[in-house]
């Protein structure tokens, strides 16, 4: 559905709720029926080396311990995906050198050799040559989010970067064959129901196979410590309103929503969401990937993590699917590439 900004505006501003989470459910249902994607994301490094003002794992946080989990602890905790029930790993860290384009190339060539599991890569800023290495090594989907459209309010959160050239790798990953997938954050400071009105329109223009839209939340030992979090029910209107935009593509329930709110990703799935992305990191580890505050405060194991997580979106009238869910945007680009090569 094409929308005006003055309509998304409308939205977002709360004009008419329970319409747009209809539509926006509906939508989703039409395209996805009931079914609902889960991706086990391992965060296998908490060390960064960018400055972002939002994120809790920038250098400049003293306060947080630090860890990396090796290629055959990364490789075994995959491994855990299959038996429970879930076809698609998250390779997610701080952007980290540590891990040279070969490491992370012998990772993602393993996990594939081993399970039958989608991989899907979130390492940050890299170059295109690691980009496509990567590819080559079988990684199928690459997760960058563009967090913030404006040209001013991007080079203010995310010191040193600018975000034409976030977008040119973006375009990069989508012309290597990713699956990829993008998003804002809500709520940053200085942000306005316009300029997030025109967040969700670049998105769309983006032509993405994934998007998401979460909410800010701020860490305390960052420089946004006493800003406003960004509003849930102003994530929500977005979430809604990028998936009556854009119907074929994978748009998660974030984590962010499940703050303070252990229903929040559900409500998600309410309001057009088709994926949820649980962690597996390790216990030993995962509560230091604190990107922002009880991002995952989780004490159980895995295992029991996975299974709850199952029964709240059962409960709530879904489907845990255990396919490798591609979206059917990316399903019809590939189509017509392999056409195009085929009458060439
Ligand atoms: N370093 C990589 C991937 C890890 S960060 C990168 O930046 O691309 C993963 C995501 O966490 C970011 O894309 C950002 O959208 C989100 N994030 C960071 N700090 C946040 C905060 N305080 N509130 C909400 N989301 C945040
Ligand atoms: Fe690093 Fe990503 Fe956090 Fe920015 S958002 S500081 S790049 S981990």
């Amino acid at each position: 559905m094409k929308l005006q900004k003055n309509e998304i505006a409308a939205y977002l501003s709360g004009a008419d709720d329970s319409g747009l989470y209809d539509k926006a459910r509906f939508t989703c249902n039409a395209v996805f029926g009931s079914e609902i994607y889960l991706r086990g994301i391992i965060e296998f490094s908490n060390v960064c080396s960018k400055h972002c003002r939002y994120c809790g794992l920038r250098p400049e946080n003293t306060a947080v311990q630090r860890y990396r989990l090796s290629e055959s602890q990364i490789i075994h905790v995959a491994g855990l995906l299959p038996e429970l029930g879930i076809g698609t790993v998250v390779l997610q860290s701080g952007d980290d050198p540590y891990y040279s384009k070969e490491m992370v190339g012998s990772i993602v060539r393993e996990i594939k050799l081993r399970y039958d599991l989608a991989v899907t890569l979130s390492l940050g800023d890299r170059s295109r040559d690691e980009y496509a290495f990567w590819k080559d090594c079988g990684a199928d989907r690459y997760l960058l989010k563009a967090e913030i459209f404006d040209t001013r309010m991007h080079a203010l959160h995310r010191p040193g970067e600018l975000i034409s050239e976030r977008c040119h790798r973006i375009y990069q990953l989508k012309a290597l064959g990713y699956e990829t997938g993008s998003g804002i954050i809500v709520g940053l400071p200085d942000s306005t129901i316009e300029s997030l009105a025109e967040d969700l329109m670049q998105l769309t223009a983006m032509e993405l196979h994934m998007i998401a839209a979460g909410p800010f939340i701020p860490h305390p030992n960052t420089p946004l410590c006493d800003a406003i979090p960004g509003n849930k029910d102003l994530s929500l209107r977005s979430l809604a309103v990028l998936r009556l935009m854009n119907p074929d593509a994978n748009i998660p329930a974030t984590s962010a929503l499940g703050v303070n709110d252990p229903f929040g990703r559900i409500r998600g799935l309410e309001v057009g969401a088709n994926v949820i992305m649980p962690s597996i990191t390790p216990e030993s580890v995962r509560k230091l990937y604190e990107i922002y505050p009880d991002k995952n405060v989780v004490k159980d194991d895995v295992t029991s993590v996975i299974n709850h997580l199952k029964e709240d979106i059962k409960t709530a009238g879904y489907q845990p699917s255990s396919s490798k869910g591609f979206s059917p945007k990316y399903q019809i680009q590939l189509r017509s590439v392999l056409l195009d090569k085929t009458q060439t």
